[in-house]
């Protein structure tokens, strides 16, 4: 009779854990909400669109300085009306329990002051790159974020595109021997002089900023080093309209511990989009590298010699909903993202190196 009773109780307590589990699981499962701040060709074009490939993340909430524009958007996406926000309201964030992540897709001199005071809104951060205008912004964002125990990821999409994965695991992995040489160039035609790309005041600087980021992130990630010394060049016609404020091609040598050496560019004055890592014993070439799409990849002894088939998609069904669902990931578990805010301060250091040695005409160490 009496073992019967316990029996009886510990069927009870295993059920009642099993149901408390089970409502612990589907809170879980509850897909992470992003606001999303600035409604610019990147925000609306791409990013809210891939919400739909997404596994754990939806988007939540809108944040714009255009009405009209927020409201048709979340007519669209299903956000509901007291979720979008203005500049000016933006702090409300804090009181709307649908965000967890506020990503920031904003001109790159306001990532820091909407990173920190989405940080202080108690939500996490998502922040495109560049991840701001300079180290010290950088370090006042991940402070931020800390204290107020939120995680903090950068843009860097690369990170989960298919193409550079492959090439990141087979360059890990040996595949074309000791690396000894990356080239990275990254541009495009910059043809409208009233963009903020090339008020210095909005973009921190001019190409470097831009698609100088990806030259460098895949020099990194290429060699899985981190420079010691940088060498830069800067080559701008600065009577052209578009570049009275910010540079239009910089070019840069970084030097690696192993001797490795990576000769970067990037420019506003012609399209390029390629990485090339050189090893003793073969190549991996990517062209275009790091487009939203369409990517190619090439490995060979002397050149492109055989075709890289299309890798299996990355963590996402794509690059951007791969980004996504990490950062819900990373929400949900509490481990720190992949390309957290120490990635984008990392870059940020050398980008100000890059700056100095161009204008001083050295080299400097780092
Ligand atoms: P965009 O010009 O198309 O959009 C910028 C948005 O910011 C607009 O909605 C604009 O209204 C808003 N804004 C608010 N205040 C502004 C001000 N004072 N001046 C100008 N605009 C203001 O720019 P974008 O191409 O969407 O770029 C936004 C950010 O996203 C940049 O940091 C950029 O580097 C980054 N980005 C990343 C990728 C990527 O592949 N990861 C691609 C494109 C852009």
């Amino acid at each position: 009779m009496e073992l019967g009773r316990r029996d009886l109780l510990l069927a009870a307590a295993t059920l009642l854990a099993a149901q408390a589990g089970g409502i612990a699981r589907a809170a879980d499962d509850r897909k992470i909400g992003y606001a999303i701040v600035g409604l610019g060709s990147y925000g609306l074009n791409t990013i809210l669109p891939q919400f739909a490939n997404c596994e754990h993340s939806q988007v939540t909430a809108l944040v714009s300085g255009d009405r009209a524009k927020a409201l048709a958007t979340a007519a669209r996406y299903g956000v509901p009306e007291r979720s979008i926000y203005s500049y000016e309201t933006f702090d409300q964030i804090r009181d709307n329990p649908d965000v967890d992540v506020v990503y920031v897709i904003l001109p790159n001199s306001m990532h820091a002051e909407y990173t920190i005071r989405a940080a202080k809104a108690g939500k996490h951060v998502m922040c495109e790159k560049p991840m701001a205008v300079s180290v010290a912004e950088c370090e006042a964002m991940i402070a931020a974020c800390k204290t107020a125990g939120r995680k903090l990821m950068i843009g860097y999409r690369c990170h989960f595109e298919p193409y550079n994965l492959e090439a990141m695991r087979l360059a890990r992995a040996g595949a074309a021997g000791k690396v000894r040489y990356v080239r990275s160039e990254h541009g495009f035609v910059q043809r409208d002089p009233s963009k903020w790309r090339l008020k210095k005041a909005l973009s921190g600087g001019g190409s470097l900023m831009d698609m100088g980021v990806y030259s460098l992130q895949a020099a990194r990630y290429m060699t899985g080093e981190e420079p010691i010394a940088v060498t830069a060049r800067d080559s701008t016609d600065r009577t052209d309209p578009r570049f009275h404020e910010v540079e239009d091609m910089i070019e840069w040598t970084l030097e690696f511990p192993s001797g490795a050496i990576a000769s970067c560019l990037s420019m506003y004055s012609a399209n390029q989009n390629h990485i090339l890592l050189m090893g003793d014993q073969g190549r991996i070439e990517l062209e275009p590298a790091t487009r939203y799409g369409g990517n190619r990849m090439w490995t060979g002894k002397d050149g492109r010699e055989q075709e890289a088939p299309t890798p299996p998609p990355g963590p996402g069904r794509t690059q951007f909903a791969g980004q996504l669902d990490h950062m819900a990931l990373s929400v949900r578990s509490g481990a720190e993202p992949i390309v957290s805010g120490e990635e984008g301060l990392r870059d940020m250091r050398i980008v100000e190196a890059i700056y100095r040695s161009a204008r001083e005409g050295r080299t400097i160490k780092l």
